[in-house]
């Protein structure tokens, strides 16, 4: 993927001030910066990137318990002694 071309075109902003994508309204922020979107989730379903972490919005709570489950894999060593 080397020639692709990582331009993003945002949408308009619409003539009613509120996000291309959802139809809310935007926050000051987005207005500001002639951002067309509310959030960025928004934005990123525009563009179609999309986390499985923006279903559930739970930050953290998955990634901490495989962390902890990480461990348990170093105890099948045994010694053996031949001679
Ligand atoms: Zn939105």
């Amino acid at each position: 993927m080397t020639d692709l071309d990582l331009t993003l075109n945002d949408p308009p902003v619409r003539e009613d001030g509120l996000c291309a994508v959802d139809g809310k309204e935007r926050p000051e922020l987005a207005v500001e910066k002639g951002d067309p979107f509310c959030s960025q989730l928004c934005c990123r379903v525009y563009y179609g990137v999309v986390f499985p972490s923006d279903a559930n919005s739970r930050p953290n709570a998955k990634r901490r318990k495989r962390e902890a489950g990480e461990e348990v894999t170093m105890t099948g060593r045994r010694k053996v002694a031949k001679v």
